[in-house]
């Protein structure tokens, strides 16, 4: 007596292939009605009591031959599967997420676009005098760059170090910017600098370590004026995405994403650049992605392949931090550029 032929074998299993890739699709569009009735029921969509009840039931149902382990490696990967699946669904929903037809935003100010070619954004990491300033920014201008950027209000570290010079320096920034015709970034720390930085500046700047702060996130988006909104130190690309979105539901959509380098157990770098972040934020939203490549890397000796890496990944844009005399500067004074360094990196990245 002869058995069932290789291909009928095969021809069986194929069948059961369909109807596994059946049963999954089905289980998903369920998992996506579990989400909406979760979410308005404000239920967490993660639930790891009901996955392990789950899975009791079927290692108690299981006759084999499928062993246990085997089995929990499975439905394990089902439900992680379902939970991106309905975290998925949440971000399609949102204001910031690119919808299929949505084209790149362009963000376009004092003449100088972002979103399309390559920037650069360039100027020291704090406004010192009108002196340093314009030194800075005739060169910008000089390469071709549109967009000078410059600490007001510093966020360091120790309380000790030196905080920025406030309002002058959005003063000096300003009238700078307007004799070279460039754009204004300049970081604003608290809400209740809002005001006067939107008199002086172009685009309002919110550095990493207030990523988090939602009360400046919802001002800001209140302002009418675009955002380059930094990653969080230690933020996923979630909760970096979900902080633009608190700027966009208050109907200002002029936002640009900067990635700025993460904090990892590698102490060569200052921050640790997550390249990816490059086009998962680029494959997510439609806005304009920058690399900061100063704060990323603080070493100015691999700023150059860096700024490649980022722009090979789809960055619109890199971040630098230029000062005259770098050694003199009173912050961050490793990891500027002189005018010259600058000119090269310049050369470097934009224009071979
Ligand atoms: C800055 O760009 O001036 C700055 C302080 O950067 P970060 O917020 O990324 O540290
Ligand atoms: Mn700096």
């Amino acid at each position: 007596m002869t058995g069932p032929t290789l291909d009928q074998l095969r021809a069986q299993i194929d069948s059961l292939n369909q109807k596994l890739l059946e049963l999954l699709n089905e289980r998903l569009v369920l998992v996506q009605e579990v989400r909406e009735v979760k979410e308005r029921s404000s239920h967490r969509l993660y639930s790891p009591e009901r996955e392990a009840q789950m899975l009791d039931q079927l290692l108690l149902s299981n006759k084999g031959p499928l062993t246990a382990d085997k089995l929990r490696r499975i439905f394990k990967e089902v439900f992680t599967l379902s939970l991106d699946h309905m975290e998925a669904g949440k971000r399609r929903r949102l204001r910031v997420h690119r919808g299929p037809e949505d084209e790149d935003r362009i963000i376009t100010v004092m003449g100088h676009s972002m979103g399309a070619e390559a920037q650069l954004i360039a100027g020291p990491c704090a406004v010192e005098s009108l002196e340093q300033c314009d030194a800075v920014a005739a060169r910008l201008q000089q390469l071709g760059g549109g967009f000078l950027r410059g600490g007001a209000f510093k966020p360091r570290t120790s309380p000790y170090s030196f905080q920025g010079l406030g309002v002058p320096a959005l003063e000096i920034l300003r009238q700078v910017a307007d004799r070279y015709k460039l754009a204004v970034v300049t970081e604003v720390l608290d809400p209740r600098h809002v005001e006067a930085a939107a008199r002086f500046a172009d685009v309002f700047q919110v550095g990493t370590r207030n990523m988090y702060n939602y009360e400046l996130l919802r001002l800001l988006g209140q302002a009418g004026k675009p955002v380059l909104l930094k990653r969080g130190f230690m933020a996923t690309l979630e909760e970096f995405i979900l902080a633009a979105e608190y700027i966009a539901k208050e109907g200002n959509e002029q936002i640009i994403l900067c990635e700025r380098g993460i904090r990892t157990h590698e102490r060569w770098t200052r921050n640790t650049i997550d390249v990816s972040a490059v086009p998962l934020l680029r494959l997510e939203t439609p806005f304009p992605v920058v690399v900061d490549v100063s704060h990323g890397t603080g070493r100015k000796d691999i700023m150059v392949p860096m700024a490649r890496a980022a722009l090979a990944a789809g960055a619109h844009g890199v971040m630098v931090e230029a000062h005259p005399t770098p050694g003199l500067a009173l912050s961050d004074n490793a990891q500027q550029m002189d005018l010259d360094e600058l000119a090269e990196f310049h050369r470097a990245v934009f224009c071979s």
